[in-house]
């Protein structure tokens, strides 16, 4: 086949299938009422839990005028700002960990880690439901990658009896990204000690979400560094900015800093950034944000439970709703943008086949009236079998 139509048929198939994505472009700044092609919109996909992506514009002006655009180079070369140092020690003591490493993304940390943990001969265990970077991370780290299933510590302690020489890495989202259930940290924890290998939680969701001041899932399952050895937090999350850290030991952090090739081999994040990210962090710890947050999603569950709409397990600000069908999940969302409420269908490859679903997220700057709102159009769609 050429190239092509190698390229043309994919494309078709993606159509074919309902499985074709599209982007709409925002007029205003993120928030929960937006602006998109000149219509006004209610924002139900986002992951600015504690609505702070709309906060800190004053902060990063002023970190622009101090630090003005790029820095120039990586981290080892000469990139590193006492900007990003400040915010590396912010992130360490607030999560409990001797220190953290500041990343450009989630993607690269993930990617990063993994790479440069896991090597030919050790293994990977990850849950099914894993995001995309640990599972990328372990592909290019050339150790073997076995998925256990979804939160099941039966299968993960199965795999983890068959014989193996090389080290074992054990890898797992803390609330999962497209179903919101949280991951049993503190049996991982005892497996893994049990078994002498590595665990790694990505905190993507629950930093800032989870815990005394969104502390995130170390401290909130009362577990301590030594128990979730590899920390990952983002900050395109809860904390409404852009960035990722690892959190760990002083010898983890060197050893990244070594060793984890998208660390190294890339530009740091401008100082401006990281230095603007600081006055969101002072937002993210008034605990009043994850009261209403809590509320929130208390308030979602209880009147989606009144109006039978198919949730799923979760009490994290994701609560997905399970269609099954992509092009109904498709249809679904189309119909309810019809009527100024965004909410993403995610579709596989995304989740596995047959799960389509809408993947709404809640957020503290919600008001229970828009969440009325939306489940009243929930219902009518949904119940109605109007689509
Ligand atoms: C979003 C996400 C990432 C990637 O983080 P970015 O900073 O957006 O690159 C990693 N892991 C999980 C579980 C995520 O949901």
């Amino acid at each position: 086949m050429s190239w092509n139509q190698r390229i043309t048929s994919a494309l078709q198939q993606r159509r074919d299938q309902d499985l074709w994505r599209t982007r709409r472009t925002l007029g205003s700044s993120q928030g929960v009422d937006i602006v998109v092609d000149g219509q006004s919109l209610l924002n139900f996909c986002s992951n600015d839990y504690l609505g702070l992506a709309s906060q800190g514009g004053d902060d990063l002006a002023a970190a622009a005028q101090q630090w003005a655009s790029g820095s120039g180079a990586s981290h080892l070369v000469c990139g590193h700002s006492q900007a990003h140092h400040d915010l590396e020690d912010a992130l360490a003591e607030h999560t409990g960990y001797p220190r953290a490493l500041l990343f450009s993304t989630g993607y690269m940390a993930n990617v990063g880690a993994i790479s440069a943990l896991a090597q030919r001969g050790d293994r990977v265990l990850q849950d099914k439901l894993n995001h995309a970077s640990l599972l990328d991370g372990a592909i290019l780290s050339r150790a073997d990658l076995k998925r256990y299933r979804h939160a099941d510590c039966d299968h993960l302690k199965q795999l983890l009896r068959s014989e193996h020489k090389g080290e074992t890495l054990i890898v797992s989202d803390s609330i999962f990204s497209m179903d919101g259930d949280l991951a049993d940290v503190p049996q991982l924890a005892a497996i893994s000690k049990a078994h002498d290998a590595l665990l790694m939680i990505d905190d993507a969701h629950g930093f800032g979400v989870l815990g005394d001041h969104g502390c995130g899932v170390t401290k909130a399952s009362g577990l301590t560094p030594g128990d979730v050895p590899v920390y990952v937090g983002t900050l395109g999350k809860a904390l409404g900015g852009y960035g990722a850290f690892v959190a760990g030991s002083e010898d983890l952090i060197d050893y990244l800093t070594q060793f984890a090739r998208s660390y190294i081999y890339t530009t740091a994040m401008p100082a401006a950034v990281a230095q603007g990210m600081l006055g969101n962090f002072e937002r993210l710890q008034d605990n009043r944000l994850r009261d209403a947050l809590n509320q929130h999603i208390a308030h979602f569950r209880a009147g989606a439970r009144e109006r039978n709409l198919p949730l799923m397990p979760s009490d994290s600000p994701v609560q997905p709703l399970l269609i099954g069908d992509s092009g109904r999940a498709q249809a679904l969302s189309q119909a309810l943008y019809q009527r100024g409420i965004w909410v993403s269908a995610i579709r596989p490859p995304t989740v596995p086949q047959g799960s389509a679903r809408l993947r709404i997220t809640l957020t503290s700057a919600h008001t229970t009236e828009q969440i009325d709102r939306l489940l009243d159009a929930l219902a009518d769609l949904i119940q109605e079998q109007a689509v």
